[in-house]
């Protein structure tokens, strides 16, 4: 009940536009907004040439002050290791390029298919395995749309589309509708999915329009949603997950196995119980993909096989998501076994 109420004071009243004020690029104003001495800029600098920085205020607000080691920042702050060539590390390390029947379709699994809505993303979080992609190539201009949705028509065996990106979300809630009406039309399709860390990292965008289009769909809506800590899901994000959850969106979440975020299992639990708190229950937790620029985020198979025994130790088995690697070639997503 309380963060209902929470929501209904930071909803935008009308639709959201797509509004990037709230975004900040400068790594010297994350600094200064987080109390941070500005020793590392220069580094900061040279490692967002590429990837340029890039976080919703919003975020910054749940970061603790003056702690270089805080876990949202780190996500977030581009630093020196970036720029580290580590062999094993490359540009596309999902062979994404290959499994493109049309330009913004991905097409890897059976019945499902993810569709780029947008290159953008509000926030760019440094592990990031599409820091590299082609975005130009794939950007998604009207006639790039239309021959999606014609290629989707033919296509009867697939019942689920998978907003992608980028972030779906970070389109306009116009846009977001004309694509609805569009998917919904097309009879073989049963379920729409978005996967998008927006309600996470800037749940203003939850916004009453979205939640009233997802809630009228014939499509059901699933949303992945993607946290990688707890400290993440302050009372705004978490108003807005169970605003989702109460318009009838079934609601998931996603997480990337970090160093130094969120590699220890009290952490993972914690995240773990917030969610389920805010009506979201743990799907994937993944092992980094190998792009370049990443590797000081890597967790060993080993680790992360501990780690799992130790979160089916202390957690009923909901709350335990599944440790999955993503590799070129595969079916699905590849799950990490325990053996205990
Ligand atoms: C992860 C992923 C999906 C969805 O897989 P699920 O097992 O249904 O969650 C679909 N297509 C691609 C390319 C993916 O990477
Ligand atoms: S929101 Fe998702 S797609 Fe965008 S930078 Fe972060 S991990 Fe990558």
């Amino acid at each position: 009940m309380k963060e209902r109420a929470i929501i209904a004071q930071t909803l935008p009243p009308r639709d959201w536009d797509g509004s990037a004020a709230d975004i900040i690029t400068d790594p010297a104003e994350l600094l200064r907004l987080v109390q941070l001495d500005s020793a590392c800029l220069p580094a900061a600098l040279a490692a967002s040439r590429d990837f340029p920085l890039r976080v919703p205020r919003s975020y910054v607000k749940q970061m603790r002050l003056a702690d270089p080691a805080d876990p949202l920042l780190l996500q977030v702050l581009s630093r020196a290791e970036e720029l580290d060539e580590v062999p094993g590390y490359s540009a596309d390390p999902l062979e994404e390029a290959e499994h493109t029947p049309v330009p913004g379709i991905l097409h890897k699994y059976q019945g499902r298919v993810l569709l780029m809505v947008t290159g953008a993303c509000a926030i760019h979080c440094r592990y990031c395995f599409r820091r590299h992609f082609p975005y130009s190539e794939h950007l998604p201009t009207r006639d790039r749309l239309a021959a999606a949705l014609d290629w989707l028509a033919r296509q009867t065996d697939i019942s689920e589309v998978i907003l992608s990106g980028g972030d779906p979300l970070s389109v306009t809630d116009r846009r977001l509708a004309e694509l609805l009406a569009a998917l919904q039309a097309i009879p073989h399709l049963k379920r729409l999915r978005i996967h998008s860390r927006l309600p996470v990292v800037m749940p203003e965008r939850v916004s009453e329009c979205l939640l009233a289009m997802l809630g009228a769909s014939r499509l059901k809506p699933v949303m992945v949603v993607h946290a990688n800590h707890g400290a993440e899901l302050g009372p705004e994000a978490g108003a807005a997950l169970a605003a989702l959850g109460a318009a009838g969106v079934q609601l998931l979440n996603q997480s990337v196995l970090l160093r130094g975020v969120n590699d220890d299992a009290a952490t993972l639990a914690a995240l773990s119980e917030r969610l389920l708190e805010v009506g979201v229950l743990p799907y994937y937790l993944h092992q980094l993909d190998r792009v370049a620029g990443a590797a000081h985020f890597a967790v060993s198979d080993q680790q992360a096989l501990q780690l799992l025994v130790e979160l089916h130790a202390r957690l009923p088995g909901y709350l335990v998501p599944r440790l999955v690697r993503e590799e070129s070639g595969a079916a699905g997503k590849t799950l990490l076994e325990t053996s205990g």
